[in-house]
C-alpha cells in the first residue's frame, strides 16, 4: 500500500476508529484517500474545509427490523438498511442488495463508492445505498413479494423522488422494484414513478435500464481500446458472474465483436471455446434461475468447473461481474501470465488491492468500477428524467445516450488522470475526478 501523507492518513486512522470492523468499507475509502495526495497538494481548501472528513460520514444510516411470514406461517426477521452518504450533487441514488453478506460496512462501502461514481456521469444525483441481510435464493415468489412489502413499509418514508431513489442491485432486479414500487404507491397514494428505477417498461421503466450496467462497461472498454487504436475485434474476453451485469456485458461484447469463453457463478465456471451462447445463458439464468452448471449440461462443447477460479481461463480482457472482492493477488498473477491486456470493473470493487496493484506493476489497463460500472445509474438518471418529464424514450436513443456518457467518463478520467500527474491511471483518474466535483460543491453549499 502506498504511504498516506499526514493529512490523508489521519482522515484514514479517523475512518478506522469510527467504523469498527467494517473492513469493506475501510478498503474503499483507502482506495479513494490512496488516488487524493496530488489533490490536496494543490488544493488545501479541501483538507481545511474538512471535506474528506465530511465525505466519509454518511449524512444519514437508517437501520430497520423487516418481519415477514414465509409459506409455512412463519415470523421470519430480517434487518434493513439504508445509507444516504452524500447529496451535495443531487437526491441520493443508488442500489439495494439482498444478499445474507448485507451488513452495514457492505452497505457503506457501496454507498462511498456511489458518491463517486454518480459523480463522475456527470448527471445530478447524490450517493447512496441500501439493502437487507435477506437471501432471495430458494424462496418462492410469494415470500419475495412479502418481504418486499415489508421492506418498503419501513423504507417508504425516507425515500421519494427529489430525497432518495433506490434501484436494483444484486438480488434486486425488476421482480422486487415492482413489488417495491407497488408497496410505495399503496402506502403513499402517489404514483411517483421518480421514486424507484429500475422500473418495468410499460409502468415507468427506461429502456436499456437492464442492460445498462454491462453494455456500459464494454462501451468504457471499447474506449480504452480505441484510444489506443485497437477494438474488440477477434479479443477473447472472460467475464465473471453470470447475472444481470455479466449477460449484458457478454451480449455487447459479441455486438463488437469479441468473444466471451467463459463466465462463472459462485458455485464455479464454464468454458465455452465457440462463445457462450447467450439465449442459453438467459434462458437458464434469467427464465429458469438456475446454476450456471446446467449451461454446460445443455450445451455440448461446453465445460463446466466446479469451484476453482474463472480467472484461470486465459483470455485478453477480464470483466468482473460479479461481486467484491471476487478477484485476488493469485487471480491477477494468472491473468498477467496468460497475457491479459485489460480489467474492467463491471461490479463494485470486485478487485482486491493486491490485484490493483499488480495490475499497475504489470502495465495491465485497469478501469475501476466507479468509472467502468457509472452506465447502470446513469441510466437510471435517465429514467428519473423520462418520469419527471412523463416521457419515454426509444431503446436507440437511450442506448445512444449511454454511450455518450460513458465515452465521457471516459475522457473525465484520462483528462484528471493527466492533469494531477498519473497520465493512463484510470483509477487516479476516476477517483480525482468523482471527487472534485462533489468537494466543490460541498464547499459552496457550506457546512
Ligand atoms: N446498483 C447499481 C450500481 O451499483 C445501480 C444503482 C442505481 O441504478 O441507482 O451502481
Amino acid at each position: 500500500m502506498p504511504i498516506l501523507d499526514e493529512k490523508l492518513g489521519d482522515i484514514y486512522d479517523e475512518v478506522l476508529r469510527r467504523n469498527p470492523g467494517e473492513d469493506e468499507f475501510h478498503q474503499a475509502v483507502r482506495e479513494v484517500l490512496d488516488s487524493l495526495g496530488p489533490v490536496v497538494a494543490k488544493h488545501p481548501e479541501y483538507t481545511d474545509a474538512a471535506v474528506i472528513r465530511r465525505l466519509c460520514e454518511p449524512e444519514r444510516q437508517i437501520i430497520f427490523r423487516v418481519p415477514w411470514v414465509d409459506d409455512s406461517g412463519a415470523v421470519r426477521i430480517n434487518r434493513g438498511f439504508r445509507v444516504e452518504f452524500n447529496s451535495a450533487l443531487g437526491p441520493y441514488k443508488g442500489g439495494l442488495r439482498f444478499h445474507p453478506t448485507v451488513y452495514l460496512g457492505i452497505v457503506k462501502f457501496l454507498g462511498f463508492e456511489q458518491i463517486f461514481k454518480n459523480s463522475l456521469t456527470g448527471m445530478p444525483i447524490g450517493g447512496g445505498k441500501g439493502g437487507s441481510d435477506f437471501d432471495p435464493k430458494g424462496r418462492s415468489d410469494g415470500e419475495v413479494m412479502r418481504f418486499c412489502q415489508a421492506f418498503m413499509t419501513e423504507l417508504y418514508r425516507h425515500i421519494g423522488e427529489h430525497t432518495d431513489v433506490p434501484a436494483g442491485d444484486i438480488g434486486v432486479g425488476g421482480r422486487e422494484i415492482g413489488y417495491l414500487f407497488g408497496q410505495y404507491k399503496r402506502i403513499t397514494n402517489r404514483y411517483e414513478s421518480g421514486v424507484l428505477t429500475g422500473k418495468g417498461l410499460t409502468w415507468g421503466g427506461s429502456q436499456v435500464r437492464t442492460e445498462a450496467t454491462g453494455y456500459g462497461t464494454v462501451f468504457f472498454v471499447e474506449e480504452m481500446l480505441k484510444v489506443r487504436g485497437d477494438s474488440f475485434d477477434g479479443k477473447k474476453v472472460v467475464v465473471s458472474g453470470s447475472g444481470n451485469v455479466a449477460i449484458y456485458a457478454a451480449e455487447k461484447v459479441r455486438q463488437l465483436g469479441g468473444t466471451v469463453i467463459a463466465c462463472s457463478d459462485s458455485n464455479g465456471y464454464v468454458v465455452d471455446e465457440h462463445g457462450i451462447d447467450l439465449d442459453l445463458l438467459k434462458e437458464v439464468k434469467e427464465k429458469r434461475r438456475a446454476r450456471i452448471s446446467t449451461y454446460a449440461e445443455t450445451r455440448s462443447g461446453a465445460r463446466y468447473v466446479e469451484g476453482g477460479s474463472v480467472w484461470d481461463v486465459p483470455c485478453d480482457i477480464a470483466l468482473p461481474c460479479a461481486t467484491q472482492n471476487e478477484l485476488n493477488g493469485r487471480d491477477a498473477a494468472v491473468l498477467i501470465d496468460n497475457g491479459c491486456a485489460i480489467v474492467a470493473e463491471g461490479a463494485n470493487m470486485p478487485c482486491t488491492p493486491d490485484a490493483v496493484r499488480l495490475f499497475a506493476e504489470a502495465g495491465v489497463l485497469f478501469a475501476p468500477g466507479k468509472a467502468a460500472n457509472a452506465g447502470g445509474v446513469a441510466t437510471s438518471a435517465l429514467e428519473m428524467q423520462q418520469n419527471a418529464s412523463r416521457d419515454s424514450w426509444s431503446f436507440d436513443h437511450t442506448e445512444r445516450r449511454l454511450a455518450d456518457i460513458m465515452h465521457g467518463i471516459h475522457d473525465r478520467c484520462l483528462e484528471a488522470a493527466d492533469r494531477y500527474g498519473k497520465p493512463g491511471n484510470y483509477l487516479a483518474g476516476a477517483n480525482i475526478a468523482g471527487f472534485i466535483q462533489v468537494a466543490d460543491a460541498m464547499l459552496a453549499l457550506g457546512v
